[in-house]
C-alpha cells in the first residue's frame, strides 16, 4: 500500500498541470509506504504520450537513507493505468510502486509492473492536516 498525503498529492498535481500538454514525471519519496514529499523530475521526452524521467542525481542517495522512491507520471486524458509504452519502458521501476495521475479525471492510481503485466496497488489519499501548522514538518511522526 502507498499512502499519499494531501501535500504530496497537491505537489504532483501542480506539476502535472504545469507540464501540459506533455506528461510530467517525478518521484514520491516514501518512508514506510507513506509519501513524505514529491520531487519534480524532467520529462526528457517532452511528449504527451510517454516520459523519460530525468532526475537530480542526488535523489538516488535517498535510498541509502532508508527511503523508497516511487516514480509518478501523468496521463493527460487516458486512464491512470500503465500504457503499453509504460510497461515496455518500466526498467528499474519494475516491482516498485508506480503511480500515474490522470489530469482529465483528477485521479491518482498506483501499480506494480512486473514483466509484461501489472497489478493495482492499494493507494490511500490522506488529508495531512496541512491546516494545522503545528503538525507540519515532522517526518515519520507517530500517529
Ligand atoms: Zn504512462
Amino acid at each position: 500500500m502507498v499512502v499519499v498525503p494531501a501535500a504530496s498529492r497537491r505537489a504532483l498535481v501542480e506539476h502535472a498541470l504545469a507540464e501540459r500538454p506533455n506528461e510530467s514525471c517525478g518521484l514520491l519519496v516514501l518512508r514506510n509506504g507513506v509519501a513524505e514529499r514529491y520531487e519534480r523530475g524532467r520529462n526528457a521526452a517532452a511528449s504527451p504520450y510517454r516520459f523519460e524521467l530525468e532526475l537530480d542525481p542526488e535523489l538516488w542517495f535517498l535510498e541509502d537513507e532508508g527511503y523508497e522512491l516511487a516514480v509518478v507520471h501523468s496521463h493527460l486524458s487516458s486512464p491512470p493505468r500503465p500504457s503499453r509504452t509504460d510497461v515496455e519502458n518500466v526498467g528499474l521501476w519494475q516491482g516498485k510502486p508506480y503511480l500515474i495521475y490522470c489530469v482529465a479525471r483528477d485521479e491518482l492510481a498506483a501499480w506494480t509492473i512486473s514483466g509484461s503485466s501489472f497489478e493495482k496497488l492499494a493507494l490511500l489519499e490522506r488529508d495531512d492536516g496541512a491546516s494545522r501548522p503545528g503538525e507540519r514538518g515532522l517526518p515519520g511522526a507517530p500517529r
